[in-house]
């Protein structure tokens, strides 16, 4: 019998909510996690969450404009409707599961502005936006009946006539490994950011969920659209949120010039994060920079209101760039923060084609939502504070589609197999011979290396360099042993097996990179400027195949808005 009906791998703002919405639905649930729950990086976010909630001058119909123009006109456009269509309703929710959200002097829920956007629509907690959902969250899930498996890692699907049942885990406390089964399973895992050195992401933030699909035969789509933030803290990569630029913060260059007027003279700050990474980078090579970065001036906000609300990001600024934002700008640069790729799904949050005409490769039973999946509602480029929104909808929704499917399968029987294939994979790797090349020293090669080739601008030359780079990589990985043998906390043995999975993620992005010839949202190509909507107004697509990755194509869903050049 099936351990569960629905086991969700991922306790970020997604997988939580995807396991309430299961919950709800009547199904017997487990989530998983390879940190205590409130760790996930969903924690991390500072900015908001997006809805055309408070009507007056902001319509659905505006937000859902904004995010298809947001995204270079690369998002399937049923599946941004829907999202957009959804938010009010869930911003209500999470007020009435507890969450605080800042509100304006007559009582209301409060907004600010962010980028991209024609409205303010952005709902927030002060600067700590994720942190205050993410824990009203999880007092639902303790409340209520899911099982939840705290600082397990999942090492492998399990994949059995074409079916997703389950999956291999190891208990980190034990090294213990167990088989999990489920009739759906839900990946919920988040993004990939520290295939990139260096990243706002977490270091836990590694790719697992999209490379777990990948390695059992499922699409990953536009894994080249990374997104690099405007405002990010030099070496360290630490984020200051747009949160700050919505409340009014300038970007100056050396010369004191407010330059985003020249770029995007209606928007300026607040045009698409693309935008403002690209023109940061021209006055940077152009001889307008700071040493490698622009500033962030907030003074003229004044103290108490940064201190209101900004507070993070005054203490982020201060503790790592030791700058105190009341009294002198910041010098900020893009990085790298997001991916709008993943594990394709249709608005559904299957994996599979569902239709039967196998338009794309999947895996039957297995669902994903949030940052790991590619619905996709973000196309090139992502809008601030809808990625949450994101994982709140789509989370959601995978919870109940994939407990009205759990709920048609019959009952099954995993043999042990898997368990067994990943036991004699671990010790194979403990029994290597010790040499001098390390996890870490691939690990920071890889990241250097896409930083270096899949930032803000590209050329064909640099992809190929990557992705050979990273073919090199693969091939020293095979070799890297394990320092740490022991059994308790292994974090050595973890720390290896997310590089395999970040190793196959990168393939993906210089192959889906490689592929696109033309520039579109977050994929600027110095040798291919221009858009192509002849060509390229589609998805790219990469399957494993046996010898490396296997780029495809598919078509964008337009429902009603065609393309159009794309200004700010
Ligand atoms: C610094 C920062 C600030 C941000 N600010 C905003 C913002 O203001 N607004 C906005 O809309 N977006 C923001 N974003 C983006 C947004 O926070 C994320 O895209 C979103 O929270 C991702 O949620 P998720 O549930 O998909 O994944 P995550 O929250 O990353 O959760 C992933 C989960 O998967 C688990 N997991 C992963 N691999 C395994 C494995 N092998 N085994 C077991 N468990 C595993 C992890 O333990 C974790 O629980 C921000 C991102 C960052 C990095």
């Amino acid at each position: 019998m099936a351990d569960h009906d629905i086991l969700v791998v991922g306790a970020g703002l997604a997988g939580m909510r995807a396991a309430i919405a299961a919950y709800r639905a009547g199904a017997n649930v487990a989530m998983l996690s390879k940190v205590h729950p409130v760790r996930s990086h969903s924690n991390a976010a500072q900015g908001g969450i997006n809805a055309a909630l408070r009507g007056e001058n902001d319509s659905t119909e505006s937000h859902i404009y904004d995010t298809v123009k947001g995204s270079d006109y690369l998002g399937d456009q049923d599946a941004i409707e829907l999202m957009c269509n959804d938010a009010p309703r869930e911003i209500i929710d999470l007020e009435h599961m507890g969450v605080i959200f800042n509100r304006d002097e007559n009582g209301r829920l409060g907004t600010r502005a962010f980028g991209g956007a024609s409205y303010a629509r952005t709902f927030f907690v002060a600067d700590i936006t994720g942190q205050a959902i993410l824990h009203v969250m999880y007092e639902q899930i303790m409340k209520s009946g899911v099982r939840s498996y705290e600082e397990w890692f999942v090492t492998d699907l399990i994949v059995e006539d074409g079916v997703c049942k389950g999956v291999v885990a190891m208990e980190m406390l034990t090294g213990r490994l167990r088989t999990i089964t489920a009739k759906a399973v839900i990946l919920a895992a988040g993004g990939v950011g520290r295939a990139f050195e260096p990243s706002t992401n977490a270091l836990i933030c590694t790719g697992d969920g999209m490379a777990l699909a990948y390695r059992v035969g499922a699409t990953l789509m536009d894994m080249e659209m990374v997104q690099y933030h405007p405002t990010t803290l030099k070496g360290n990569g630490v984020l200051l949120s747009e949160a700050a630029r919505g409340e009014g913060a300038y970007l100056l260059n050396s010369k004191g010039e407010r330059f985003m007027e020249k770029y995007a003279p209606k928007m300026k700050e607040l045009a698409s994060r693309d935008v403002v990474s690209r023109s940061e980078t021209t006055e940077i090579e152009e001889g307008r920079g700071v040493d490698g970065c622009v500033l962030l001036d907030l003074r003229h906000l004044g103290k108490e209101n940064i201190l209101r609300k900004l507070r993070y990001i005054h203490e982020a600024a201060l503790e790592f760039a030791g700058v105190d934002m009341t009294e002198a700008p910041v010098p900020i640069r893009p990085g790298q923060h997001y991916i709008m790729g993943g594990i394709k799904t249709d608005v559904d949050t299957r994996t599979w084609d569902e239709s039967g005409q196998n338009r794309w490769r999947g895996v039957k039973g297995l669902f994903a939502a949030g940052e790991t999946a590619c619905v996709s509602v973000h196309g090139g480029n992502r809008l601030g504070a809808n990625s949450l929104l994101e994982t709140v909808v789509f989370g959601k929704r995978a919870g109940e589609v994939a407990t009205a499917y759990a709920k048609s399968q019959p009952d099954f029987h995993v043999s042990d197999a898997h368990l067994k294939d990943r036991e004699h994979a671990i010790k194979a790797v403990f029994d290597r011979p010790a040499k001098k090349d390390s996890v870490a020293n691939v690990r920071l090669e890889m990241g250097k290396t896409m930083d270096e080739h899949l930032a803000v601008y590209r050329t064909e030359q640099g992809m190929q360099t990557a992705a050979k780079k990273v073919k090199e990589l693969k091939d020293r990985y095979k070799t890297l042993p394990v320092g740490h043998k022991g059994k308790v906390y292994n974090t050595d043995l973890i720390f290896h097996m997310e590089l395999g999975f970040m190793l196959d993620c990168a393939e993906a992005i210089c192959s889906g990179g490689l592929l696109r010839k033309e520039s579109r949202g977050a994929h600027a190509r110095r040798d291919m400027p221009n858009r192509d909507d002849a060509n390229w107004l589609k998805h790219t697509t990469t399957i494993m195949g046996p010898d490396g990755p296997v780029a495809g194509t598919l078509p964008v869903t337009i429902t009603k808005w065609q393309p159009q050049a794309r200004v700010y």
